[in-house]
Order: C-alpha cells, then sequence, then structure tokens
C-alpha cells in the first residue's frame, strides 16, 4: 500500500462512471460532496475499492433499483470552526475527521446479522455470487488508514454506511 495525501471529493469523482457502471439502469446516484473537504492519508486505489465494494452491495440490495448516495464532509468538533463559518482559509486541527457516508435504497440488513457482516466468509448470497469479502476488505482498509466504520440499517428501508478518516491537520 502507498499511502499520500489525497482528496476524497477528487477519488470519488474519478470513480462516477465506475459507480455508475455497477448501478446500471432504474439507479439514481446522488453525490453530495462538501465544498471544503481537508486531504486524507490513503492509498488511493484502496478508497477506489471501497467505493467499488459498497456499490455492489447496495446494487445488489436493490433489486429493483432505488437510489445510492455519497456524501461527504468535514467533521470538526473544534467550536472556533463551526461548518457555518469556515472558508479556504480556516485550519485543519487535530481531531478533525473526513466522514463519508454511503447509502442506498435497499433491503437493509436484519438486526441479528449486522454484528456478523464485517467477518471475512460471511455472506447471505447464494453459491456463486457472494464470497462474503468485499465488508471485511473494507474495514481493514479503514482501520489500516485510522480511520472508523459504522453501518445503519432498517429492513425494507436501506442502509448507511458512515466512515470516519482522520483529516490532514493544517491549511485546507
Ligand atoms: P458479499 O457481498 O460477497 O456477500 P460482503 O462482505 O460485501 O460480502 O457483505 C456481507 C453481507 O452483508 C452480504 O451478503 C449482505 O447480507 C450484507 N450486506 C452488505 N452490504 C449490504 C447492503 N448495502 N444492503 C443489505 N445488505 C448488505
Ligand atoms: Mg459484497
Amino acid at each position: 500500500v502507498a499511502f499520500e495525501r489525497i482528496n476524497l471529493n477528487s477519488i470519488i469523482r474519478s470513480m462516477e462512471m465506475m459507480v455508475r457502471g455497477i448501478l446500471r439502469q432504474n439507479f439514481v446516484l446522488d453525490l453530495r460532496l462538501a465544498e471544503l473537504l481537508p486531504n486524507i492519508m490513503a492509498d488511493p486505489v484502496q478508497i477506489d475499492q471501497i467505493l467499488v465494494n459498497l456499490a455492489i452491495n447496495a446494487r445488489d440490495a436493490m433489486p429493483e433499483g432505488g437510489t445510492f448516495a455519497i456524501k461527504t464532509e468535514w467533521v470538526s468538533s473544534h467550536a472556533d470552526h463551526p461548518q457555518s463559518i469556515r472558508t479556504t482559509e480556516t485550519v485543519v486541527q487535530a481531531n478533525d475527521l473526513v466522514r463519508i457516508t454511503v447509502s442506498d435504497t435497499g433491503t437493509g440488513i436484519p438486526k441479528d446479522l449486522i454484528p456478523r457482516i464485517f467477518e471475512p466468509f460471511f455472506t447471505t448470497k447464494g453459491e456463486g455470487q457472494g464470497h462474503g469479502l468485499g465488508l471485511s476488505v473494507v474495514h481493514g482498509i479503514v482501520n489500516q488508514a485510522g480511520g472508523t466504520i459504522r453501518v445503519f440499517s432498517e429492513p425494507g428501508k436501506g442502509t448507511t454506511f458512515e466512515i470516519d478518516l482522520p483529516a490532514c491537520v493544517g491549511p485546507i
């Protein structure tokens, strides 16, 4: 892996056609990229892998189509730069995060299965369809980059993955 200073918005834009290719017909791709987004330290190839794996799972969870949304945010708990007053001059501070939220309007995940989805080889898909590695790979990449991943899911409504990665401190 080759960690470098990268901007998540640029990577997402460069992957848009790839994601559209995975989703194909009957899907809306809803991109909401933050105007100001700090850089992160990560391997761009691994970020591509995260987006591909999450898009494949979303597509599989929406057999009739639906909406796949990708959102980026600069999350900061520092009181001196609330989102409303941030500018290109605002300095990224320690513990600031870049959050990417990926959601679908698919089948959702039953509550009792949630603790297992990041396990390698856990799959609910049929023979030859899923190897159960997608989310374990995503989890591994996020951990390696010093981040966290959370999942929120409601059966019948959809699923949301929230990934937080440490922002590069300094001028944005
Ligand atoms: P695979 O896709 O090969 O089954 P993954 O590790 O990518 O393996 O996902 C594991 C399991 O988690 C899936 O089989 C599915 O049951 C569940 N899952 C993952 N993403 C979603 C999603 N977006 N919506 C519903 N279920 C999901
Ligand atoms: Mg998968």
